[in-house]
């Protein structure tokens, strides 16, 4: 908890202190409520969310006399209820790859959000955690992608899947890495795919089609299809995250560089608005710096 907090101190410094100057030891106000409206804004957490806390909060003060104690602990609540919503209509507390199958988690984002760190983590962690696993560099488009996913696969002796052409096709390579998956008996294919967003109607169709071809191939697999949001993006995530879940059937998503960003409401917004369950959060450039998401923990770590 201690990493988690340090990592999301930006949105924490912002949020705490501000709502913690302005409720002295009286019974709640609408004064403070604006304020708190204000904070929860400020830390994008979006206008629904924002909305749902604020309006539970009204209510329950027309009824009875919400000291600050009460008001801090029915808000913890209401935020937790918020992020476990989508996570409680997928049917999963946590994402693990299944046992005795395959399992195919598809890394789905624009470049610069983290998509290869946040593999490169969800491969060590799986390793870490008794799992086999194997990469596909299905990013061809940028040599670079490529050369990267190498890189993140030794530092955990994950096997990388790739195809050398310049020019290869995402789909063949996801092709080759599902029967390398089947014949070695892996437990969790990782598949990093391209984000470059200047063709972004290309991007999409590529996406389907990379998606499709999981489906035909691996209907045996447990698929989860993740977008990875950069927490520093705010708002702006929040419509990528609307625009992949069509192309890319998200599943969860991936919230990074949650150190560094006074934005971490933001993971409000990607519950409350696009209902998507949040599966891992990053918080650090370090292979280790990625945790399964729990509301329990984010929220005391933001408001603790
Ligand atoms: P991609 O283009 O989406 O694959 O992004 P990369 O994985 O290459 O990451 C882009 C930059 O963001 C790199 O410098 C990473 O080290 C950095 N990065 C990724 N995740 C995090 C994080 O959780 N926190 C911080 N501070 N930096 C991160």
């Amino acid at each position: 908890l201690g990493r988690l907090r340090r990592g999301l101190e930006k949105t924490r410094q912002g949020f705490v202190s501000g709502l913690l100057e302005n409720l002295g030891d009286d019974p709640l106000t609408p004064e403070v409520l604006d304020d708190l409206e204000t904070l929860l804004l400020r830390a994008d957490a979006g206008v629904q969310a924002t909305d749902q806390v604020l309006d539970a909060l009204r209510q329950r003060m027309n009824v009875e006399v919400v000291d600050p104690a009460e008001g801090i602990r029915f808000l913890k609540e209401q935020l937790r209820g918020l992020l476990d919503a989508p996570i409680a209509a997928s049917g999963a507390q946590l994402i693990a790859p299944e046992r005795d199958r395959l399992n195919i988690w598809l890394m789905v984002g624009v470049n610069g959000v983290g998509k290869t760190t946040t593999l490169g983590k969800l491969a060590n962690l799986a390793v870490r955690s008794g799992y086999s696993a194997l990469i596909a560099a299905a990013d061809t488009f940028r040599a670079a992608a490529v050369q990267q996913v190498q890189v993140w696969g030794k530092r955990s002796d994950v096997p990388v899947v790739s195809n050398p052409s310049s020019n290869a096709d995402p789909a063949a390579v996801v092709f080759d890495a599902i029967g390398a998956a089947r014949s070695r008996g892996t437990d969790l294919l990782l598949v990093d795919t391209a984000g470059r967003l200047q063709t972004k109607h290309n991007l999409m169709e590529e996406l389907q089609k990379v998606r499709k071809i999981i489906d035909r191939l691996a209907p045996e697999a447990k698929v989860e299809s993740l977008l990875i949001l950069d927490a520093s993006q705010g708002q702006n995530g929040l419509r990528q995250a609307m625009a992949f879940a069509k192309a890319a059937g998200l599943t969860g998503v991936v919230i990074t560089k949650l150190d560094g960003t006074a934005r971490g409401g933001v993971a409000l917004a990607v519950s409350s608005e696009a209902g998507l369950p949040i599966r891992f959060i990053g918080a650090g450039e370090g292979i280790r710096d990625l945790r399964p998401f729990n509301s329990y923990e984010f929220v005391e770590a933001l408001l603790a």
